[in-house]
């Protein structure tokens, strides 16, 4: 392969808060890009690019070090946060090379699988999805939740690769394809399989999380599966939904307890509150819920309606600019 074959490539690492895995992170990508390029898999001019999605500690501080002491680096500060999706998104958008791969920040993905994913796409892939086989790391809760959220997405008919999340590499196709897509509401897992190209996967253990916290709570991972996005206006429509599902969960139980006591006889069928009562409650809590859904899809696209800028970049840094 002559050296004009060789690709660059870019990995793209969103980071929030992320001062205390950070230097160990560019250690370990800056070996792995030092390595392909030993072994004639990637041009020495590929780069790792950290995305400074709004941090508050001292990330953006460390990013601007390690991009002034070595060009490998390149720093992109977003004006605040935008949302992991977007921090992605922008990297993106914003970076050079024939392929792009997100990684995140923590090395919990498997750093060694971007050898394979690099050797699919030399053999023709346009879209490689790193799919975590083990999840052992992952809390239970998250576990559970993930697997419901991907059961949801079958059954909703959201074509998404069960198990991949944004662990990817990109060709410079994909990526001009995907700039095509402005949504606002935007889930990389559910856009990136429509944009039709050709794919492979990379089967990975995910490993636990290097140092520091993760971002994402159980709210964050809720509001990632209904729409990906976090937006003060939507939020008092999904409220909404919540308080309708706690009032007919509430009327549920109720139910069971006025039938449980209608059959060990301490009421009668049409005693009391219960038949009348519950219905209500029941159908409420229904309608409330109903509403609630209803609202969801008229605040996306409120949302979308608006066409906002997806990300804004305040600065960036890189050896080169100096
Ligand atoms: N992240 C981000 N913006 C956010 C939240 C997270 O850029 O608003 C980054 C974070 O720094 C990390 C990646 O997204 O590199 C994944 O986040 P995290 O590890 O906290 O999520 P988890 O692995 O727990 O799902
Ligand atoms: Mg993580």
């Amino acid at each position: 392969m002559s050296s004009q074959k060789v690709p660059v490539i870019g990995l793209i690492v969103p980071c929030k808060n992320e001062e205390p895995v950070l230097p160990e992170t560019a250690r370990t990508m800056k070996s792995k890009i030092d390595s392909l390029v030993a072994r004639g898999m990637v041009n020495s001019a590929s780069r790792i690019y950290f995305i400074d999605d709004g941090s508050t500690d001292g990330t953006w501080e460390i990013i601007c070090q390690l991009a002034e002491s070595d060009s490998c680096f390149q720093g992109v500060k977003l004006t605040r946060n935008f949302g992991h999706q977007f921090a992605v998104y922008a990297g993106l958008m914003h970076a050079e090379g024939d392929a792009l791969i997100s990684i995140d920040a923590d090395l919990q993905d498997d750093i060694n699988a971007i050898d394979e994913m690099v050797g699919c796409f030399l053999k023709g892939d346009e879209v490689v999805y790193g799919v975590r086989g083990d999840r052992h790391s992952d809390k239970k809760l998250k576990r559970w939740t993930a697997a419901l959220h991907y059961w949801l997405s079958g059954r909703l008919g959201v074509r998404t690769v069960p198990h991949h999340a944004d662990f990817r590499l990109l060709s410079r196709q994909a990526v001009t394809l995907l700039g095509q897509f402005r949504e606002t509401n935007l889930y990389l897992r559910g856009v990136v399989p429509l944009l039709g190209l050709p794919s492979s996967q990379v089967h990975y253990a995910r490993g636990p999380r290097m140092a520091g916290e993760s971002k994402y709570g159980f709210a964050d991972m809720f509001g990632l599966s209904v729409d990906g996005l976090t937006s003060f206006s939507i939020l008092p429509l999904r409220v909404i939904s919540l308080l309708g599902l706690f009032v007919f969960l509430v009327s549920m139980v109720f139910g069971v307890w006025a039938l449980v006591a209608y059959i060990v006889g301490l009421t009668t069928p049409l005693d009391g509150w219960a038949p009348t009562g519950i219905p209500i409650y029941l159908l409420g809590g229904l309608q409330i819920l109903s509403i609630g859904v209803v609202g969801e899809y008229i605040g996306k696209t409120y949302m979308e309606v608006k066409s906002r800028p997806t990300y804004l970049i305040e600065k960036t840094v890189s050896k080169a600019s100096d």
